[in-house]
């Protein structure tokens, strides 16, 4: 059990605590986690590590809160929603701080993606729920008529990662309740810092107690107790494919429903008749963002042969140009890893690449930041693979890695695209119009972005293929994840 630290041990302790039932509480074991600051590798604050009782709790919370949060109005749910959104909005630079300081991205990616997104997830949420219609069917000639009710679930249980905290955690959450259940949540007990902040946001909003629980700590004592919980019907899992397939293994004997949005390695295909600095500017972005710690990064580069030499050495340049620094510099594009941990995993397979007769072009190394020497930093790092087989061009590395190699034909990239256990997201770039819809429809990703990267629409469904993950978020498809269909047959 680690030991709790107060404002005496450290100076500004950040103490966070579980928000159940519109109230904050100490874990009921009194067990904490330390807490991390990955841009100077010391501990600032301390999370609890919450046990079943505590689950249980909210859980319990959930339920009581359940009936009535299922009865209020559309009109209602939407209303609170789009406050939720707007003091998310008035809170900008605070909530950037804070998923700054817990995760390392750069502040200026936190405020204009990370909030910015979370805030219009409720905002889209809030809407879409007043938009959402159920079918009717009327059997001609059997003088019937079918109706579809859309009711909620009840309690469900939504399970984040670390790399974009509050930008998934909101994901879920807002239409899991926007749809009328009541939620028990956990955030990544790497970067728990904004969901807890957003207990306060939802209180301030006016959403009734009970109807969003946060419960912080491990996946496998938290998490894992959401997972069992008999009577949490629903889990929502953003998060690696082994922990996707260990939660459908518990969750499949109860019968739970599922939405498992699970890891990546993302093909990105340059062809020679693309837009040039469009697409020179926007990979090395797909590249790097968030120190290339997102699910949708293009971690393979495949590029046409004939402008292979030039894409290599236009690509390097601009790569080397990236300013690697501390997260709160306005001009740092590249901030800290999330974890020591992850840093070592990242670094394993840069050194995995090269005994596999990878050439490190460049980058590799960690860098060290002035005054922050214990930070968890490394260069932006680009590996040409001499087959697209390598370990590092089939295992998600979520780092600041990425690979590249040439190809010849279509035929060549699309099979060499596909031969990965994942199937998440693709990035094309090309101006024809044939081969953009041969390829888009060949490709085995749930997402296929051509001539651009990450733009995202909220009704579009979003998820995964293969160890990609199960099922669709977004739009009306997660309103729909988050309730039962019930056919009512009327006969007259
Ligand atoms: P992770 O699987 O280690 O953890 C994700 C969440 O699951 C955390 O909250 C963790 O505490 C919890 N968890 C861990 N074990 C659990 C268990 N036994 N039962 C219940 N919960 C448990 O993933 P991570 O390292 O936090 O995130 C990185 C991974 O997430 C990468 O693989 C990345 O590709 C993936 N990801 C996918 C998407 C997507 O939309 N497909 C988006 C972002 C990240």
């Amino acid at each position: 059990m680690t030991k709790k630290l107060t404002d005496k041990d450290i100076p500004a302790f950040a103490e966070i605590k579980n928000y159940i039932n519109g109230k904050f509480h100490n874990p009921i074991h009194n067990n904490w986690i330390d807490n991390y600051n990955p841009s100077n590798g010391e501990i600032y604050g301390q999370i609890p590590n919450s046990s079943k009782e505590d689950v249980e709790n909210a859980y319990k919370a959930a339920k009581t809160a359940f009936p009535s949060w299922s009865q209020t109005t559309l009109e209602e749910r939407s209303r609170i929603l789009i406050k939720i959104s707007e003091l998310l909005e008035a809170n900008l630079q605070r909530f950037a701080e804070a998923e700054s300081k817990d995760n390392g991205k750069p502040i200026a990616l936190a405020k204009a993606i990370d909030i910015p997104r979370a805030a219009s997830n409720f905002r889209f949420f809030g809407n879409a729920i007043t938009q959402f219609a159920s079918e009717s069917h009327e059997s001609i000639g059997q003088n019937a008529i079918n109706y579809t009710l859309r009711q909620p679930i009840g309690v469900v249980g939504c399970i984040s990662p670390w790399n974009l905290p509050l930008y998934l955690f909101t994901w879920k959450i807002a239409p899991a309740i926007a749809a009328g259940n009541c939620v028990v949540a956990k955030p990544s007990e790497v970067t728990p810092m904004t969901a807890y902040l957003l207990g306060e946001i939802c209180n301030e909003a006016g959403l009734p107690k009970g109807v969003l629980n946060i419960v912080h700590g491990l996946g496998g004592t938290t998490g894992q107790a959401i997972v069992e919980h008999k009577n949490i019907k629903a889990i929502s899992f953003t998060g690696g494919t082994t922990t996707g397939a260990h939660i459908a293994r518990v969750a499949a004997p109860m019968f739970k429903k599922l939405s498992l949005e699970l890891g990546g390695k993302n093909p990105n295909i340059i062809f020679a008749d693309c837009d040039y600095e469009d697409m020179l500017d926007t990979t090395v972005r797909s590249s790097f963002a968030n120190q290339g710690q997102i699910c949708l990064c293009g971690s393979r580069i495949f590029v046409e042969a004939s402008i292979y030499e030039k894409f290599k050495a236009d690509f390097i340049t601009k790569v080397k140009a990236l300013k690697v620094g501390h997260p709160s510099e306005a001009d740092t594009n590249i901030g800290a890893l999330v974890s020591k941990p992850h840093l070592e995993k990242v670094k394993a397979y840069i050194a995995i690449a090269k005994e596999e007769n990878g050439t490190v072009l460049c980058g590799g190394n960690e860098v060290t930041v002035k005054g922050f020497e214990k930070g968890y930093y490394l260069e932006p790092t680009v590996i040409e693979v001499p087959h697209d087989e390598c370990r590092v061009n089939q295992e998600e590395v979520f780092g600041p890695v990425v690979t590249i190699m040439p190809f010849n034909t279509e035929d060549d990239v699309l099979l060499m695209a596909n031969k990965v256990k994942y199937g998440l997201s693709a990035t094309l770039w090309t101006n024809n119009l044939k081969r953009t819809m041969r390829i888009s429809n060949e490709l085995q990703a749930g997402i296929v972005w051509v001539n651009t990267w990450m733009m995202r629409d909220l009704r579009t469904p979003f998820g995964g293929v293969k160890a990609s993950g199960v099922g669709r978020e977004g739009g009306f498809e997660a309103l729909r994840f988050f309730t039962e269909a019930k056919n009512v047959c009327i006969k007259y």
